[in-house]
């Protein structure tokens, strides 16, 4: 399948309080953003012309600039109500949403006090992030190179562009080794998550997913945490080490991208994608497309 550049596209994203032609969606090299990291951004999922947890997705907008010191100038609502519009202005049924903040070009250096903060919506088409094919079978992950850092080492609970690094790198070894994705342990040894979803394993029928202390608590994650409890199946936050893998019969990761995929392999670890598993993919469908509060609200 070809790839259609993302700079080269039709109609419009929300830049700066404003719908713009794709196109002309444009940032000054010399903005702090590229430079510095400083900047935040999310993830979203669009279903049915609905986007899925857009409040709280807005809202970890908001905290993680904070996070990295700064403040947006628009409120929830605003961004919602933006996020809302960029979707019908392109017409999208399914597909992804990504807002963007990050502080501009007028100031260059360490320190950007001044710089002006600057915000983004695009939607696009998105089908699966992994394969059909992966989605029944599973995905094959690699260990992971880079670990994830402590919390007094980065600001871990953002989402934010600078701790995409590591995650780069380690998609790209895994690719380039035939791999589906990497797993990243963080600084202790525990096991962290992939290098763009949360991973629970399933021993004996009980939910494990690692304690979310230098990594995204993703909403999704979350979701299909309350998802399990209400089906009365035990789901357990913890540290967990990688050699816990071998006592797993089920595994696997979730992200907004990503939803819930099972994962046939990990290192010299095979699991099969089973009931627990299938479970909580058919719920967090029935859940994605049941949700329409959120939408239109702002
Ligand atoms: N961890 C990382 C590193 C991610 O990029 C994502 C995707 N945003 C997640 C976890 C899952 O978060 P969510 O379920 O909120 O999309």
């Amino acid at each position: 399948m070809a790839l259609i550049p993302f700079d080269d596209r039709d109609g419009f994203i929300w830049y700066d309080g404003k719908l713009i032609p794709w196109r002309a969606a444009q940032l000054h090299v010399l903005s702090h953003g590229l430079h510095y990291a400083s900047s935040v951004f999310e993830g979203e999922r669009v279903y049915g012309g609905a986007i899925f947890k857009l409040r709280q997705h807005s809202q970890r907008l908001i905290d993680s600039a904070r996070i990295l010191g700064f403040e947006l100038p628009y409120s929830c609502a605003e961004i919602e109500a933006a996020s809302n519009a960029v979707v019908r202005a392109q017409g999208i049924k399914d597909g992804y949403v990504r807002p963007i903040a990050w502080r501009g070009a007028e100031q260059m250096g360490v320190a950007a006090q001044a710089a002006k903060i600057h915000v983004a919506i695009a939607v696009w088409e998105w089908p699966a992030y992994f394969s059909p094919d992966a989605k029944m079978k599973g995905i094959r992950m690699s260990w992971a190179k880079w670990a994830r850092p402590a919390p007094h080492t980065a600001p871990t609970a953002a989402k934010a562009a600078g701790l995409y690094m590591i995650c780069t790198l380690c998609k790209h070894d895994a690719e380039a080794a035939g791999y589906d994705d990497a797993l990243m342990l963080d600084w202790r040894g525990q096991v962290a998550e992939g290098t763009g979803a949360n991973i629970f394993l399933v021993i004996d029928g009980v939910l494990h997913t690692p304690t979310p202390d230098c990594f995204l608590d993703g909403l999704t994650r979350q979701t299909v945490i309350a998802l399990a409890r209400a089906r009365q199946l035990t789901v357990v936050e913890r540290a967990i080490m990688p050699e816990e893998f071998a006592k797993a019969q089920e595994v696997f990761v979730t992200g907004t991208a990503a939803e819930v995929t099972p994962v046939a392999e990990i290192g010299q670890y095979r699991f099969t994608p089973g009931k627990v598993c299938k479970t909580l993919m058919d719920d967090f469908d029935r859940a994605v497309r049941s949700e329409t509060s959120s939408v239109g609200a702002a």
